[in-house]
C-alpha cells in the first residue's frame, strides 16, 4: 500500500458524505512534505461584473467528490506519483483588494519555502498577480499558458490598475512572465477596440483566437506550444473557465459566446505533459450562476487533469 494520501474512495464512504477537502484528500495546515498542494482564494472583489467567485473553492471541493484517483484515458496516476493535499483557504480581507492581493502573495512565499507546486482554486483572475508575485521571486519569470475568453490585458478599468481583467499586462510589465513563453487560448468576444488583442501579441504573446480553435482537436496547437515553452522553463498554468463556452461553463463572471469545448479544454491540459509544470489555478468559477453545478465539477476535473500533466506522473498501461 502506498504512504501516499488517497483521495477517500466512494466504497469507503459515501460521494455525499464525508471531508469535504478537494478530492477527499486528508486535510493538512501547511505545506510541509508536500509535493503538491491545493489551496482556496476566494477572492472576487477584483470582479467587474457578476461576483460569485468567492464560493468557487468551496463549490469545486464539493463536486470534486466524485473524482476517481485513476484516469482512464491516459493512464495517469497522481496519487501514487505525489504526496498531494488541500492546506485549505488564504484568509482574506474581503473589504480591501490592495490588502488581500499582499496577503495572497506573503501566503504563497511561504508555501513556496517547500518544495511543492501549488495550486489555487479561484476566485477571480486578480488572484494570479499576487502567485505570480512570489511565483516568480522563486522562479524568475515563467513561462505562461493562459486560458481564457480574455487577453486580462487592459491598462486600467474604471481607472484602476489592478482588477482581473488588468492582471496579464502588470504580470508581464512586472516581469513576472517571459511574454515569448506565453500563449493565450480561447480568447474571442467584444473588446473595448478592434486592437485590444494586440498588446500581448506586441509583446512576443502566442495569442490564439477561440475561432482558430473552432471544430478542431488542439492535439497539434499544444504540440507547438510544448516547442514554443521547451521541456525545463517553469511553467505555470492560469486556467480561467470563462474561455469555455457558456453552454459547459455558465457559472462564471464575464461570459463569453464561442468558446472552447469541454474536450478541448482536457486536450490543453493533457497537452501540457511534457512541459515543467511548477503551479497553476482555476479561476472565475462563480458557484451562484452555476445552477447545475457543471461549472464547478468541470472545474474539479481540470484540476486533476493538472495533476496528471505534472512532470513524473506515472502513467499506468
Ligand atoms: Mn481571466
Ligand atoms: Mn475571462
Amino acid at each position: 500500500m502506498s504512504k501516499l494520501n488517497q483521495p477517500l474512495s466512494g466504497n469507503q464512504m459515501p460521494r455525499f458524505a464525508g471531508p469535504g477537502t478537494l478530492f477527499r484528500l486528508p486535510p493538512q495546515g501547511t505545506a510541509q512534505g508536500l509535493d503538491v498542494c491545493f489551496i482556496g482564494v476566494g477572492l472576487d472583489i477584483g470582479t467587474s461584473n457578476r461576483t460569485g467567485a468567492r464560493f468557487g473553492p468551496r463549490q469545486i471541493r464539493q463536486e470534486s467528490a466524485l473524482i476517481r484517483p485513476y484516469s482512464m484515458a491516459t493512464g495517469a496516476a497522481p496519487f501514487d506519483s505525489f504526496q498531494i493535499a488541500d492546506i485549505g483557504d488564504i484568509a482574506l480581507n474581503t473589504f480591501n483588494l490592495a490588502a488581500s492581493l499582499d496577503t495572497i502573495t506573503q501566503h504563497y512565499k511561504d508555501i513556496l519555502k517547500h518544495t511543492v507546486k501549488p495550486f489555487a482554486l479561484g476566485g477571480d483572475h486578480t488572484i494570479t498577480l499576487p502567485i505570480l508575485r512570489a511565483i516568480a521571486g522563486k522562479y524568475g519569470p515563467v513561462a505562461m499558458v493562459h486560458v481564457d475568453a480574455h487577453t486580462d490585458t487592459n491598462d486600467t478599468m474604471f481607472g484602476e490598475k489592478i482588477t482581473h481583467g488588468t492582471i496579464f499586462r502588470r504580470s508581464i510589465e512586472e516581469g513576472l512572465i517571459a511574454p515569448a513563453k506565453m500563449v493565450q487560448i480561447g480568447v474571442r468576444g467584444t473588446g473595448y477596440n478592434k486592437d485590444d488583442f494586440d498588446w500581448s501579441r506586441q509583446q512576443g504573446v502566442r495569442v490564439v483566437q477561440a475561432e482558430e480553435c473552432w471544430y478542431k482537436s488542439l492535439e497539434p496547437l499544444m504540440t507547438e506550444v510544448r516547442q514554443q515553452i521547451g521541456a525545463d522553463t517553469p511553467t505555470y498554468i492560469s486556467f480561467d473557465i470563462d474561455g469555455l463556452d457558456p453552454s459547459a461553463a455558465p457559472g462564471t463572471g464575464t461570459p463569453e459566446p464561442g468558446g472552447l469545448t469541454s474536450t478541448q479544454a482536457l486536450e490543453i491540459i493533457r497537452g501540457c505533459y511534457g512541459l515543467n509544470i511548477i503551479g497553476g489555478d482555476l479561476v472565475e468559477v462563480s458557484p451562484p450562476y452555476d445552477t447545475s453545478g457543471n461549472t464547478a465539477l468541470l472545474a474539479a476535473n481540470l484540476l486533476f487533469e493538472m495533476l496528471c500533466s505534472l512532470p513524473g506522473c506515472t502513467r499506468q498501461h
